[in-house]
């Protein structure tokens, strides 16, 4: 961890602070765009990963669902009896 001086305001802060904390400018570091880049591109990557697991997921979570749904017919039914007999 070491203290850089802000590039807007040259206060000393740490540099890897997320916001200066004199004028609250952004990654005081000064690695502004850079970082911006690499989080496009990573988001771009987990977009892609997620697609393929929530296609996975889905494909796995059907016996799951009808499980669900099952137990919710079963304990709606005990209660729809309950309130009915009541
Ligand atoms: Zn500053």
């Amino acid at each position: 961890m070491a203290i850089v001086q802000c590039r807007e305001c040259a206060q000393g802060v740490s540099s890897f602070a997320p916001f200066c904390p004199r004028c609250g400018v952004p990654n005081p570091g000064g690695h502004g765009r850079h970082t911006e880049r690499v989080e496009v591109v990573d988001v771009d990557m987990k977009i892609g990963t997620m697609m393929v697991f929530m296609v996975k997921w889905a494909i796995a979570a059907i016996p799951a669902v009808m499980l669900i749904a099952v137990l919710w017919a079963i304990g709606a039914g005990v209660l729809a009896s309950l309130v009915a007999g009541g």
